[in-house]
C-alpha cells in the first residue's frame, strides 16, 4: 500500500472518491500518481502530483541539494529564536565545559 492510499482523493469532475492505481517518485520532492474515479458514471482517470512545497520543521539529517523553503510560520519562529539569542548575547554561545 502506497502512502497515497491513505489520502482521500476526490475526482475533480464528479467529486466522488477515487483510487490511486500506481505512483512513482519523479525526483526528491515530487511523486506522481495515476488516479481513477470510482464513480461508474464518470470513469475519469488522471495524473496527480504530491509536491513538497514548504518545510514545517527542518530535517535533522538534510540531504545535500534538497531545498524546500520554510513555511512563513516557521520562518517567523526561526527569526524570533535568532533575535532572542542575540538579545541574550548568545549569537556565538560558548562551548560547554566538560565536567567531572
Ligand atoms: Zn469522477
Amino acid at each position: 500500500m502506497s502512502e497515497f492510499n491513505q489520502w482521500r482523493v476526490v475526482c475533480p469532475h464528479c467529486g466522488d472518491t477515487s483510487t490511486v492505481r500506481s505512483s512513482k517518485q519523479m525526483c526528491d520532492t515530487v511523486r506522481e500518481a495515476t488516479v481513477t474515479c470510482d464513480n461508474p458514471q464518470c470513469m475519469h482517470s488522471w495524473v496527480a502530483q504530491l509536491v513538497a512545497v514548504r518545510t514545517i520543521a527542518p530535517s535533522i539529517n538534510p540531504k545535500p541539494g534538497v531545498f524546500i523553503p520554510l513555511s512563513q510560520r516557521s520562518q517567523a519562529a526561526a527569526q524570533q529564536a535568532a533575535s532572542a539569542q542575540m538579545e541574550l548575547g548568545m549569537e556565538h554561545p560558548p562551548p560547554r565545559l566538560a565536567t567531572g
